[in-house]
């Protein structure tokens, strides 16, 4: 019971669907007809446009968070349409947290540009000829830049030895650290659920939002969170196996 894998440890769980690839492209592309829309308007070019970058790069973490919270606590990989889709891979991730590094680029982040779709798009329904239609349309667009690379940011976090430029961006915590992103792996896995650069997650933290969330969803829904207590097993003895080589090979 629990987590089974279905391909033989060498290759990654998850495999190259062509989906993954348009969802990408089709993002990349969204990005780029979204700023020559921006750069039509001269107030894009006013200084306290360069204010809502770390803005929308804050609301990209803390949207990383809920929906990696989301993933992790409700439902289990059988709920029906999201179970093997979306629970799956967080849950999975969990057991395996290096098996990310054998997929492949659009694997990686097909699904996750798709989630960030919405921001994506939202700057197209606002009226970017006014200020505060531009100044939204930026931050949200901003969001969904961060949402769409988020796993990109995560797998990054999982390196031992990142590339150099990822390095610099990791040291100057615009991207999630691996430090930051190792406390979210040790069970129960519920501390530093945001995973884009970390920034929301010492306020989340302190103010108890996610356990007040899980009340909240409990008391509305009659869900339970996490029933899936077999995956935290398995992920449980991955890490006392992994402590018993570490200790072996001091
Ligand atoms: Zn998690
Ligand atoms: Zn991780």
């Amino acid at each position: 019971m629990g987590l089974q894998r279905t391909q033989p440890q060498e290759k990654s769980e998850f495999q190259l669907r062509p989906s993954e690839v348009i969802f990408t492209l089709i993002g990349l592309a969204v990005v780029v007809w979204n700023f020559v829309r921006f750069a039509e308007q001269p107030e894009f070019f006013s200084w306290w446009v360069l204010l809502l970058v770390p803005l929308g790069w804050l609301g990209a973490d803390f949207v990383s968070g809920v929906v990696h919270w989301a993933g992790d606590t409700w439902g289990t990989e059988k709920t029906p349409v999201l179970g093997w889709r979306f629970v799956r891979p967080f849950r999975f991730h969990h057991a395996y947290p290096l098996d990310m590094l054998k997929t492949n680029f659009w694997t990686t982040n097909g699904d996750t540009v798709l989630a960030a779709m919405p921001m994506l798009l939202f700057p197209f329904f606002m009226p970017l000829d006014t200020t505060w239609g531009l100044a939204l349309g930026v931050t949200v667009c901003i969001m969904g830049i961060g949402g769409m690379w988020t796993s990109q940011f995560h797998l990054w976090s999982h390196m031992k030895a990142p590339p150099r430029l990822v390095r610099w961006a990791q040291n100057c915590r615009l991207i999630l650290t691996r430090p930051h992103h190792q406390k979210h792996h040790k069970v129960p896995f519920q501390a530093n659920y945001c995973i884009t650069n970390g920034w929301c997650n010492p306020i989340l933290t302190a103010i108890g939002f996610f356990p007040a969330m899980e009340f909240v969803v409990s008391k509305l829904t009659g869900l339970k969170p996490r029933p899936e207590t077999e995956n935290d097993r398995i992920a449980a003895e991955n890490e006392a196996r992994e402590n018993a080589a570490a200790a072996g090979a001091a």
